[in-house]
């Protein structure tokens, strides 16, 4: 079955795809959004809704290395890789491996910092006055260590952000203690960021852009697509998709960590990664703090969601195929137990998704060279709620051929290879 020349189809309505469709919508374009899922049924549904304009410290640093033995000898620590996984994985975190080089880190820093200093003004821009107001909070964002030792990146860190302007108060036990009531003994140190914010609840804030996005003009359609043609003439592609054959004189690749899939029997090169995520929502909690706490001794965020706590994060690398190991979710319940020890919930409930991760931290958006139509937007990995939007406006520039605001170069698919 064929229908109709589109103009641009977008694969994947998670937050990239749907930031970057209603961006070309408003830029004239007839854009049609496929997904098997519809709206955030990925790694957008149930991330920690972090919204960080204001975070530029690429996942890679110098010094990681060193502490990567004693995470991977806890297999319920921040980080795992599955055995199975290892040889699929090895060229990825080779690459991880030099991304962590200090001249590099300073030029992906910078490249996170162009993209995600724009993210809340791209959210109000994308939502409209209103709905930003019901849906993101700017409450600034609270880093803490358990302990004495502030872990062995946080200079890195500190001279990052010093690099970058971005503000952030040092906090001892009892600044902490009053910033966030019930918070254990144990954490000495925080950091407030003050100008970072938080969704309260990711599935709708991304439910919100498919509605604007339908609201002008736009079309969702579930869904897959299976193979991406190229078309000799007119030019364009054939979408196979499980239900039909699609046509569109663009394409844009927004399936989060399954673009890759999508990409490689087309021969284009990209380095995508899997890092798997873990949430445990605890309805009906004791406590709420007014802010997302991030801690850095462990590796996990929570968040106050409108519907209860959120404890989520941990990396795990095990592919795309493999099954949830929930104990990876079950452990999130009693690092929250630990940071609150009066902490009483309901029962939780756990999920895990895919974050679609590049080994330097960095989306991968902008044309494909030697293929006329063809664009990528993903790999934002642990920062999408962040950097979706903001990708979403760049895209849409050098797809209409405006100049871009920022420069697109740091995150051009072909550094990675054609
Ligand atoms: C535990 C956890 C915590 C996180 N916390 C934060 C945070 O606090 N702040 C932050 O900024 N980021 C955070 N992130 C990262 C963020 O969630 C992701 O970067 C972001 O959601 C990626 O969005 P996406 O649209 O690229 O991918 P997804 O949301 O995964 O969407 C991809 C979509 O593509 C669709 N798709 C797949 N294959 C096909 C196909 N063949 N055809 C059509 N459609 C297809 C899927 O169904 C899916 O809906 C977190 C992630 C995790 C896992």
């Amino acid at each position: 079955m064929t229908e109709e020349m589109r103009d641009t189809l977008v694969l994947g309505a998670g937050v990239v795809g749907l930031s970057a469709a209603l961006y070309l919508r408003r830029s004239g374009i007839a854009v049609t959004v496929l997904d098997p899922l519809g709206p955030a049924g990925g790694a957008s549904f149930g991330n920690a809704g972090m919204l960080s304009p204001e975070t530029a410290v690429p996942i890679a640093l110098p010094g990681m290395l060193r502490e990567v033995p004693r995470w991977l000898t806890d297999p319920l620590g921040p980080l795992a890789v599955r055995l199975a996984r290892l040889p699929r994985a090895a060229p990825w975190l080779a690459r991880w491996l030099l991304a962590s080089r200090l001249s590099r880190v300073l030029e992906i820093s910078d490249a996170m910092r162009a993209l995600h200093r724009r993210s809340l003004e791209c959210w109000q821009e994308l939502l409209g006055p209103e709905s930003f107001r019901e849906l993101v909070r700017p409450s600034g964002h609270l880093q803490i260590w358990e302990g004495e030792a502030k872990g062995a990146t946080a200079a890195l860190e500190q001279r990052l952000r010093e690099r970058h302007g971005i503000r952030a108060e040092p906090l001892g036990a009892d600044e902490l203690r009053q910033l966030v009531p019930g918070i254990a003994r144990s954490v000495r140190h925080g950091l407030l960021v003050p100008a970072n914010g938080f969704t309260a609840n990711p599935q709708r804030i991304v439910a919100a852009l498919a509605e604007r996005f339908l609201h002008e003009g736009g079309e969702i359609v579930r869904e897959r697509a299976m193979k991406l043609l190229p078309r000799a003439s007119p030019g364009g592609f054939t979408v196979m998709t499980n239900l039909a054959n699609r046509e569109a004189a663009r394409l844009v690749v927004a399936a989060g960590a399954w673009s890759r899939e999508l990409l490689d029997p087309l021969g284009v090169k990209t380095a995508l990664e899997t890092e798997r995520g873990y949430h445990a929502m605890l309805p009906a909690p004791s406590i709420t703090p007014r802010l997302p706490i991030s801690n850095k001794s462990r590796g996990f965020a929570l968040t106050p969601m409108e519907h209860g706590l959120r404890v989520a994060g941990t990396v795990e690398i095990a592919g795309l195929a493999a099954p949830p190991d929930e104990r990876r979710a079950a452990v999130l319940v009693q690092h929250a137990k630990r940071l609150f020890p009066d902490l009483v919930h309901g029962e939780p409930s756990f999920w895990m998704s895919f974050r679609p991760s590049t080994p330097d931290s960095l989306p991968v958006l902008g044309a494909v060279a030697n293929r006329p139509g063809l664009f990528l937007d993903f790999g934002h990995g642990h920062f999408g709620m962040t950097g979706g939007p903001p990708s979403g406006r760049l895209l849409a520039a050098l797809v209409s051929g405006r100049t871009p605001e920022i420069d697109p170069a740091p995150y051009a698919p072909t550094r990675f290879g054609r």
